[in-house]
């Protein structure tokens, strides 16, 4: 075992005070409520954070408010860019400090917090401020009669929409806290983000940094507590926009709320039950080696993640085999030693759902490896494989968000449409085949935001990520997200 000793600092800031970051200060009221954050490895509690008041949350809408119309909606689109880019330089070189907290708050292991949750919030904060430059609308000719000789011309605008108030789960809540920040900045707009009560302290770091990074004061506020803040945030009249990444029930509830508000502009980023499909052709170890960190990296707590995996028939035996095998015996440890193969569950709350899922696995009698606690204190399960009691099993339906995979065996190419599309959600999906022109033929009929071919849950700044039916509305990345961010204003013009 080597356990990555914590930093001073690391020790330092959680030790506290904390609570809230807003208009470029940290902000503790004395007289507030504060919640504990839990390690999840130890189940020790390792910070206690303030929860932001109402009256905080004014300040921080209007703190948004007043940058939004005052230093960052003058700054330059170069100079905004410049200043993202500067923020990634910053992230990457505190990116240990962040790692670490990202590790103790949410039992992530430390490599992934390193090499993905900080590495990648680097390369997408850095893609997003190229964007900066390039947010422009066109130009057209409108076909109106002239009688007299004048003519027209016509040019659209794409102006920042304004106060974005962004509320993030708490499975990647570093990185997923920088889309929203990135996409809401480099666009012209600023921002207000409530993190998950689970994990609300590495976005606080980030905001600090921003303000080293010389982004205006109140230009990127962090306001941390419970649900009740994300709800007072969303009703705040000087909230243009709201970006949600979360389940599906509660982004149900906001989507409401933000319509309700004041029609505010919303993007849903939900769960999902993504379907992964190993056709008759596959290499069954090269497969195996696929699906099995894209099923169970960061315990399965991933919304891309495939929780159900259709295998032809004729490889079935070949693939529970392979799996049981890599899976059985994997050595769980926290989140900070550098040996551990699998981690604890970020929270006691979702310990005990997963709990509950593996009780009503071994009752019906479907389990084919894992499915048990862990010796704790911390939150640790087995990973688990399931074989489907039919097309309707009830495994096959519901999302667990977490390191449970349930296998179906499928004849035929029309019967595994069927089955994909089996589903109220439509976030991601794959198809595991060397037979590309298959692939090309099964590609338009799958019902998922983004489908991978011979790889799953991989995700890149320059290609749109969303949901399609119950799983969200609107698409990270690419140019996709500009429209979300910025209102689109025509101009005519006679000449
Ligand atoms: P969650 O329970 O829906 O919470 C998400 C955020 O919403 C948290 O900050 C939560 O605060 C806040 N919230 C709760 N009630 C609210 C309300 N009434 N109004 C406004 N905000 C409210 O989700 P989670 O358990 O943190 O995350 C897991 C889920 O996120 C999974 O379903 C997963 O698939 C999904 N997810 C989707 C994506 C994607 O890109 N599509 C990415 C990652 C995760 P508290 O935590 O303080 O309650």
């Amino acid at each position: 075992m080597s356990e990555v000793q914590l930093l001073p600092r690391v020790r330092e800031f959680l030790a506290g005070p904390l609570g809230s970051f807003v208009d470029g200060q940290y902000q503790v009221e004395p007289e507030a409520q504060a919640f504990e954050v839990v390690n999840p490895s130890d189940a020790e509690v390792i910070a206690r954070v303030a929860e932001a008041s109402e009256a905080l949350i004014q300040r921080a809408v209007a703190a948004a408010h007043a940058s939004f119309h005052g230093s960052w909606g003058a700054t330059s689109p170069y100079a905004r860019g410049v200043a993202l880019n500067r923020l990634a330089d910053l992230i990457e070189a505190n990116s240990e400090e962040l790692a670490q907290l990202e590790s103790v708050s949410s039992g992530k292991s430390i490599h992934l917090s390193r090499h993905l949750e900080l590495a990648q919030s680097v390369v997408f904060l850095r893609y997003f401020a190229g964007w900066a430059t390039k947010i422009n609308g066109e130009t057209m000719t409108p076909s109106l009669p002239s009688m007299h000789g004048e003519q027209y011309t016509a040019f659209t605008r794409r102006e920042a929409v304004g106060v974005v108030a962004g509320i993030t789960p708490w499975n990647f809540s570093l990185m997923i806290g920088v889309w929203k920040i990135a996409s809401a900045l480099t666009c012209g707009c600023t921002i207000v983000i409530k993190p998950s009560e689970f994990t609300p302290l590495s976005l606080l770091r980030v905001a600090e940094l921003a303000v080293q990074a010389g982004i205006p004061a109140g230009t990127l506020n962090v306001v941390n507590g419970r649900g009740r803040v994300g709800q007072q945030l969303i009703d705040h009249p000087q909230v243009r926009k709201v970006s949600f990444t979360g389940s599906v029930p509660t982004g149900v509830a906001v989507g409401k709320a933000a319509m309700n508000a004041n029609l505010t502009r919303v993007t849903l980023e939900l769960g999902g039950k993504n379907p992964a499909a190993l056709l008759a052709d596959i290499d069954v170890e090269a497969a195996v080696e696929g699906i099995l960190p894209a099923t169970f990296t960061h315990q399965g707590q991933i919304c891309a993640a495939p929780e159900r995996l259709y295998v032809h028939r004729s490889k079935l035996q070949a693939v529970c085999d392979a799996l049981k095998a890599r899976l059985t015996g994997l050595r769980a440890g926290n989140a900070l030693d550098e040996s551990a193969q699998f981690g604890p569950l970020a929270n006691k709350t979702h310990y005990e759902k997963i709990l509950g899922c593996f009780s009503t696995a071994q009752a019906r009698q479907q389990v084919l490896c894992g499915a048990r606690a862990l010796p704790g204190p911390g939150y640790f399960v087995e990973p688990t494989l399931l074989l489907a009691q039919g097309a309707d099993d009830p495994f096959l339906k519901d999302e667990h968000f977490g390191p449970i995979l349930c296998i179906l065996p499928f004849d035929d190419d029309e019967e595994l449409v069927r089955l994909m599309n089996d589903s109220p959600f439509g976030l991601g999906a794959s198809l595991w085949t060397n037979d590309l022109s298959k692939a090309l033929r099964l590609i338009p009929r799958i019902e998922a935001g983004t489908l991978w071919v011979n790889m799953h849950t991989f995700l890149d700044p320059a290609v749109p990520f969303g949901g399609m039916k119950g799983s969200g509305v609107g698409r990270e990345f690419g140019s996709a997200f500009i429209e979300d961010y910025t209102e689109l204003k025509s101009v005519m013009i006679r000449f």
